[in-house]
């Protein structure tokens, strides 16, 4: 089954299609069911109080029809694996239906920034698929949780189509030739990039240098921005390792690590202090809190508009 969540990576890396542990559900999908949950729950976000919620659709790419299987599926489409290359499943998020006038959806993201939502894969999907069911235009766009941005695209028949043609491009080339695995930020979260041989090769090359700083040293802009980009997606899958063996000792209660020794969650906690109150209290007492602020300066990579 393909969903719309997996085609920016399948559009950069068709051969992710083949690879290891790709059906896998990732520490990022698991994720975002339980941010939907959280929407489902209305405790974080209320976009529109009269929009239906986690709406799943299966688009039917050989004929273009599209089915409409209801609220609060999860990630249950129902499609057979014999179907996996002409089935598309997408999960919208939150849709309002203007009877006679549009359809408005949205995408929640709690997670980094993701490519406009005019060409990012999963909503343009989500348009398409909701296009072809009520036949009106749709407004669809991305919602970030974290700071209440949007970002939207009204979509127009054009865009539908352009989204068709590229939807069958990629499935006719992962039907004929799943092609070569291809990093980029897509990687970050593949199911596959733990076993995955082209993120290996790509570490293995910068640690087969018997001396980095040296190498680095001779590297090209366009080589050390490569190397920092590539140790970027390293971290990710580190992270994930880490995640995903926090999760598997505490679900198993604890693991034994050898040397008579276990790994368990255990309950901690730490004070600090608050510095909300401290300044509510200097500013009752008249006093500045700015005499006990300390500045200390860094300087840290960070991407910036040319
Ligand atoms: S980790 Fe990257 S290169 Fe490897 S299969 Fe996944 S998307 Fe492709």
């Amino acid at each position: 089954m393909i969903t719309a969540s997996q085609l920016e990576r399948l559009a950069n890396c068709p051969g992710s299609f083949r690879a290891p542990g790709f059906s896998h559900t990732s520490i990022a999908a698991q994720q975002g069911t339980e941010n939907h949950a959280r929407i489902e729950d209305g405790t974080r976000v209320a976009w529109r109080s009269d929009a239906q919620r986690e709406i799943a659709y299966v688009i039917q790419t050989d004929t273009w029809t599209v089915t409409r299987l209801g609220e609060s599926r999860g990630r249950d489409y129902g499609i057979s694996k014999e179907r996996e290359l002409i089935d598309v499943g997408c999960t919208v998020d939150a849709e309002v239906w203007f009877e006679g006038s549009d359809v408005e959806i949205r995408d929640f993201k709690s997670r980094r920034r993701v490519t406009s939502a005019a060409r990012n894969w999963q909503v343009r999907i989500q348009a398409l698929a909701v296009w072809l069911y009520y036949q009106l235009p749709v407004i669809a766009g991305l919602y970030y949780l974290d700071n209440d941005e949007e970002d939207v695209h009204t979509f127009s028949e054009f865009d539908h189509l352009a989204t068709q043609q590229d939807l069958r491009r990629v499935l006719t080339a992962l039907s004929v030739e799943p092609g070569e695995l291809a990093t980029g930020p897509w990687c970050e979260y593949c199911p596959a990039a733990t076993a995955c041989p082209a993120q290996r090769q790509e570490l293995l090359g910068i640690l087969d240098h018997v001396d980095i700083e040296a190498t680095f040293r001779l590297m090209t802009d366009a080589e050390v921005a490569r190397a920092i980009n590539a140790a970027k997606r390293f971290e990710a899958i580190v992270d994930r390792i880490k995640t995903s063996g926090r999760y598997q000792v505490m679900a198993r209660g604890g693991i034994d690590i050898g040397n008579e020794r276990r790994l368990e969650m255990v309950l901690s906690q730490r004070q600090s202090l608050d510095s909300k109150a401290m300044s509510a209290r200097l500013t009752e007492l008249g006093e500045d809190m700015d005499l006990y602020r300390r500045v200390t300066k860094f300087s840290r990579m960070q991407e910036v508009k040319k």
